[in-house]
């Protein structure tokens, strides 16, 4: 049970909170390290907070009117800024980068997946929250997804309001991502996404709003659940252990797969560019179900013919892409991206190809898989 006057309705942001904190309590400019809070008791969950950047610990520039430095503040500073959220679990806190998640790849991506496990491993912390920017949010969530394997709570979150805004939703979004993390139900749910007192599963969720703080959304499904101020709520069971890992290739590059954006008056051009640029996959955002102009259709049956990945998603925003509806897919050697849009879809691609599944038969196998 937690007070219902929590962070979210306290004035403090985390900067001017942070230049109120105890005596002692050292704000490291470089966290690489990892920081522990004073223990509430023995009992209570181990929270590791990993910061990566974004506008949840952005500051205003002063030097540019509306602009902000995404990552300026560091994870501890960010977590030492929320009134209560020492009550809620035991917290350390890591950095991991301090980035805007425009800028998110595949090295930052690797070591942060690494660095979960590892606290996993060695059973550091009981559950993982991630602070990262939204743009880019939900693909760090659903790789993340894909590769780690555990069945404690990982929780990434987000703010749309840098830390300086007027009612900045920082606070709020990370006090219930760590009550998310700490509860006993949020176990052996996968990866999931806590902004606006909703809780999204990693598969499923979109950025849908490009201001909004009510941005996240699951359009073929809703949210797996809600925290309010009595309580988290899940609205569904939690998952069957699921076998679908796959493994990081060695180094820190993921196998290049590009996302082509269909249109009206579409050629194949983009496609043709994709092919010399030693893509080894192709997702396609299609208009409707997945759908192209013929010489777009022409160009990803090259595509498919030379042994690249094509795979039929939808810049549509909502729904399934279903196999040989308008397109003849068996014959073309295509895949489709059932409900996984474009973005998600490539990240499922690169992580197929890297593990060294690549025929259309065992792709579309693997996509229908994580349904
Ligand atoms: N550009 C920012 C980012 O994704 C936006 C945000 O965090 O909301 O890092």
């Amino acid at each position: 049970m937690r007070n219902a006057f929590h962070a979210k309705y306290l004035a403090a942001t985390f900067v001017l909170a942070a230049a109120t904190l105890p005596a002692g309590i050292a704000l490291a400019a470089d966290e690489a390290a990892t920081a522990t809070t004073a223990p509430t008791s023995a009992t209570t969950p181990r929270v590791a907070v990993l910061a990566t950047g974004g506008t949840i610990a952005g500051q205003a520039d002063t030097r540019a009117a509306n602009a902000y430095n995404a990552g300026a503040v560091g994870a501890q500073q960010l977590v030492q800024a929320v009134p209560g959220i020492e009550k809620l679990a035991r917290l350390s806190t890591g950095q991991v980068a301090s980035i805007g998640s425009q800028d998110m790849n595949d090295k930052v991506w690797f070591a942060l997946a690494r660095r979960i496990q590892e606290i996993f491993d060695r059973n550091e912390a009981d559950a993982v929250v991630i602070t990262h920017g939204t743009d880019t949010l939900e693909e760090t969530a659903f790789f993340l997804d894909n590769v780690l394997r555990t069945d404690k709570p990982v929780v990434l979150v987000g703010s749309m309001r840098p830390s300086t805004a007027t009612s900045a939703d920082g606070p709020s979004n990370l006090y219930e991502a760590v009550e998310v993390a700490a509860s006993p139900a949020a176990r052996g749910r996968g990866v999931m996404v806590v902004l606006n007192d909703t809780i999204q599963s990693a598969r499923a969720t979109t950025k849908t709003n490009t201001t909004n703080v009510q941005t996240f959304a699951s359009p073929n499904s809703g949210p797996i659940g809600y925290v309010d101020p009595a309580s988290v709520r899940f609205l569904t069971p939690a998952l069957q252990p699921d076998s679908h890992k796959y493994a990081l290739p060695s180094g820190e590059q993921l196998p290049r797969v590009e996302i082509v954006y269909a249109h009206a008056n579409m050629d194949g051009v983009q496609i043709d560019n994709a092919i010399a640029n030693k893509a080894r996959g192709i997702v396609l955002a299609g208009v409707g179900d997945g759908n192209t102009s013929k010489s777009a259709l022409e160009a990803l049956q090259r595509a498919a013919k030379q042994g690249i990945v094509v795979v039929r998603a939808s810049r549509v925003g909502s729904g399934f892409v279903n196999r040989n509806v308008e397109v003849n897919d068996d014959t073309s050697g295509f895949v489709v991206s059932l409900d996984l849009n474009p973005q998600k879809a490539r990240v499922l691609t690169q992580l197929l190809i890297a593990n060294g599944v690549t025929s259309p038969a065992q792709v579309q196998k693997a996509f229908a898989a994580t349904w």
